[in-house]
């Protein structure tokens, strides 16, 4: 048995399509800035901005298909985003290879307490209290890439009570996901069981409670989450 002081944290897993196997998550990646239309409704200038890069907590994934409104906000917004998940990892992963890495993909939401961050944003501060808190990324069940493809095209799209809010296409990333790859790897020795959140098309804006999102990839499985 183990000798810890305290029961160590059970490791978070998401489920695949197809098979009663799971995939153990390791980090959460996240991108920010990845489609121009949304940088531009966050009042950026797509043409100067380069994406940037931020982590949430693996403890934060929720399966369960629901989001708690979480507290200290008054502004949570949604953010449909595709992730990837790796089935190994490296340091300088040449864009060539990184899809060899790449185990599937899921639809997952990057909710965001949007006051909490403009407020850092607007003080040079981190984002973390604004992005990285619990049941903020709400997670699909992943499709293998062996069985959908590399996923460089495909609307992606989140409505609200049945009214479609996001709508945009895969292809419109501004950092294709083996660019986030092979740029992420530079900085971390990426590793296998790492999910990275490859952004957000425009449309983000504020949930309630009793709201049903529903979350949307051509070719994945859809997510569906009502806030509670
Ligand atoms: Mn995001």
């Amino acid at each position: 048995m183990s000798n810890f002081i305290i029961p160590a944290a059970k490791p978070v897993a998401i489920k695949i399509t197809g098979t009663d196997k799971q995939f153990p998550v390791r980090r959460v990646y996240c991108i920010g800035q990845n489609y121009a239309d949304h940088v531009s409704e966050m009042g950026s200038d797509p043409s100067k901005e380069s994406p940037i890069f931020f982590q949430k907590n693996p403890d934060n994934i929720d399966t369960s298909g629901t989001f708690p409104y979480p507290s200290e906000t008054s502004n949570v917004h949604h953010e449909v985003e595709m992730i990837v998940a790796l089935q190994s990892g490296g340091s300088n992963i040449s864009e060539q290879d990184a899809y060899k890495h790449v185990y599937g993909f899921a639809t997952a939401l990057d909710m965001t307490r949007r006051d909490l961050q403009g407020a850092a944003k607007k003080n040079g501060k981190p984002w973390e209290i604004g992005k990285a808190f619990e049941h903020s990324a709400p997670m699909g069940i992943i499709s293998p890439l062996s069985q959908v493809g590399t996923m460089q095209t495909g609307v992606i799209a989140l409505s609200i009570n049945g009214v479609e809010k996001q709508r945009g296409d895969l292809k419109m990333m501004i950092w294709s996901v083996p660019k986030i790859i092979a740029y992420l790897s530079r900085f971390n020795k990426l590793e296998a069981g790492d999910i990275i959140m490859t952004g957000t098309p425009a449309g983000v804006g504020p949930v309630q409670k009793g709201d049903k999102l529903v979350a949307s990839i051509a070719g994945l499985t859809t997510l569906e989450v009502v806030v509670v």
